[in-house]
């Protein structure tokens, strides 16, 4: 693969030479929960959109190339053209997530934080946003989100869906190294903005996708690198189309996923793991209705963005294999914000290791004379894609450990992102942390605050290292704990119970949260305790269960254990048990 990228080709140079080569060619489509066209871009459409953008950008007084502008859209394709036309001006765009009338607290105080951090001056925005942030500046008068809202206020706002499109607008080439600004998800901490290059998303596509013209149908969030580098912008770099919905016309009618691909004959699409969980429910996806998808078209079906279920991938597979998914289409791949998007691809078998030699740092197979409780069963992610290296590395001594152990996964490669925005002393550590390659040579590595291992050549994730938490000495998985509460009552929600270190320093301890949907009995938290501690040898001492849509979760869906930690211990989580004495007793 050629990594050496001449300087002058950029996104918007490679669009405008997929325009020349395939002007009418759909790049394109946004459609609506029940699959109604909304809004459709040829090569050539896209290109005078962005054009037109770009040349209104340029000519606004008081933004300078280098300036920061928020990206504020509801879904579909105008986002992604303005983040091509600042781009082509060289603006540096941040998108942002929806906002919408019910969740306009937590939208102002992520978009507040994401203007602190980055020094924004301007947001671009469609008309129905700015509808909406009118709505909840009026309705919320509570201190914060007031404060916040005021602040956006006093931003330039430029309203784009409200400039029509010129076909002849020309705009000045004036492309900066940084295409754009991609926040993390906030899974561990508040949101860092990460500085990718034009350079890493070309290598990171060459990469990842193979192929040129293939044809996508995702739902993913577009302020999210999944979605929105993985779907639009690679579908430009690679010449291929498109085709969009939001997010919540697919948590409304997951089916209309399975319909789409069907109805495009799609080779592309990608999912985190609860997505394969909502088409196993039977109440989404009939068995019925199975006959009238066809997945035969995907050459890559791909399941990323957050811990993958063994058991849960081994039955989407089964169920639709019958609709014709190929076993070679359908895999697992793990990349960060920090990496642009994909680090290894192509996982497709899981292992089971011991779960009490985990907690030491040792991944040893489970072999058939070890007891099925402690048998932690992991997915792989496949093998590094590209030129990227990946190392597992003590995060204390960073020294490669030796194979069979875990240790904290390093890459190097050309996906490696430029830094955190003005985080000068982060960036030394996490992004320029060095090791010697076999010829000798020292090379930058990105530190990605995950633990895994190697194994044959791919790579298998444990979880997060600032999440792990460590008892007498033994690294404990949150996510371990939390598979085998839901191994005990599959009825508690996926996806809704977290695990973390509660206590002080001396005395440390586990406290487990769980959603519990209304209607479903309460489950014996004493059995979750004696199964947490046949497997794994370590105490819980709390067990707290709360209604649905009680434990923290980024914008795109990811839990945030310490943020849940936090809201507990500061009273602000709806409680229906809470079983800390309880538990004392049978410590
Ligand atoms: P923040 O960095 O703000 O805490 P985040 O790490 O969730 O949030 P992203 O860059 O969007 O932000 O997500 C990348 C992370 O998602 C990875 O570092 C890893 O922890 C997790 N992840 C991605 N793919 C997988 C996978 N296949 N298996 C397990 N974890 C994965
Ligand atoms: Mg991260």
């Amino acid at each position: 693969m050629n990594i050496n990228i001449a300087p002058s080709v950029n996104i918007n140079s490679i669009l405008r030479d997929w325009v020349e080569r395939q002007p009418a060619r759909r790049l394109f489509a946004f459609v609506d929960s029940r699959g109604e066209t909304l809004e459709d871009y040829d090569y050539a459409g896209f290109a005078a959109r962005v054009e037109t953008l770009a040349a209104r950008l340029a000519e606004t007084d008081g933004l300078q190339p280098g300036d920061r502008v928020v990206l504020a859209y509801q879904p579909g394709i105008e986002l992604v053209a303005a983040l091509f036309a600042c781009s082509k001006v060289g603006l540096v765009p941040i998108p942002t997530p929806p906002v919408s009338a019910f969740d306009f607290v937590a939208w102002v105080g992520r978009v507040d934080h994401i203007v602190a951090d980055s020094g924004a001056l301007a947001w671009l925005a469609c008309g129905r946003t700015r509808e909406f942030f009118a709505e909840g500046r009026q309705r919320y008068t509570d201190p914060m989100p007031r404060a916040a809202a005021d602040r956006l206020d006093a931003l330039r706002v430029i309203e784009t869906t409200a400039i029509e499109t010129d076909p002849d607008a020309t705009a000045p080439d004036k492309p900066r190294p940084i295409a754009f600004l991609q926040y993390t998800s906030g899974s561990t901490s508040n949101p860092k903005g990460v500085c990718v290059s034009h350079q890493n998303l070309i290598a990171n596509c060459s990469a990842a996708v193979p192929r040129h013209g293939e044809v996508a149908v995702t739902w993913l969030p577009q302020h999210h690198d999944m979605g929105l580098i993985g779907y639009y912008i690679y579908a430009v770099l690679s010449g291929s189309t498109t085709w969009g919905l939001s997010p919540r016309s697919f948590m409304q009618n997951p089916s209309i996923w399975l319909e789409l691909l069907t109805r495009y004959k799609a080779t592309a699409t990608s999912v985190p793991n609860f997505a394969l969980e909502l088409c196993l429910n039977e109440r989404h996806v009939p068995p019925a209705k199975l006959d009238q998808y066809d997945l035969s078209t995907l050459r890559t079906f791909m399941v990323a963005a957050e811990p993958v279920s063994p058991e849960t991938f081994e039955a989407f597979r089964r169920k639709f294999a019958r609709c014709g998914l190929k076993d070679e289409a359908f895999f697992v791949a793990y990349g960060l914000a920090e990496f642009t998007l994909a680090v290894s691809s192509r996982g497709r078998r899981a292992v089971s290791v011991d779960r009490r030699r985990l907690a030491q740092g040792q991944a040893a197979l489970v072999t058939e004379t070890t007891g099925v409780s402690h048998a932690l069963p992991l997915m792989s992610c496949g093998r590094a894609l590209g030129d990227t290296d990946i190392r597992i590395v003590d995060p204390d001594t960073g020294i490669e450990v030796s194979d069979g152990r875990t240790g904290e996964i390093w890459c190097a490669g050309a996906g490696r992102a430029l830094g955190y925005w003005q985080k000068p002393e982060d960036n030394r550590e996490i992004f320029d942390a060095h090791l010697v390659d076999a010829a000798g040579v020292d090379k930058p590595f990105l530190r990605t605050g995950d633990i895994g291992f190697m194994q044959d050549g791919e790579l298998f994730v444990c979880g997060r290292l600032k999440d792990m938490i460590i008892i007498r000495g033994q690294n404990i998985y949150p996510e371990d704990i939390e598979a085998l509460a839901l191994q005990v009552y599959p009825e508690l929600r996926r996806n809704g119970v977290v695990a973390f270190s509660s206590g002080d320093g001396n005395e440390m301890d586990i406290t487990l949260v769980a959603e519990i949907a209304r209607g479903n009995e309460m489950p014996d938290e004493v059995e979750i305790v004696r199964v947490i501690r046949e497997g794994l040898q370590v105490p819980v001492a709390r067990v707290v269960f709360v209604p649905p849509r009680s434990v923290a979760r980024t914008s795109s869906g990811k839990v945030r254990r310490a943020r849940t930690r936090e809201l507990l211990e500061t009273g602000q989580m709806p409680i229906l048990v809470d079983t800390r004495h309880a538990l004392a007793a049978v410590r």
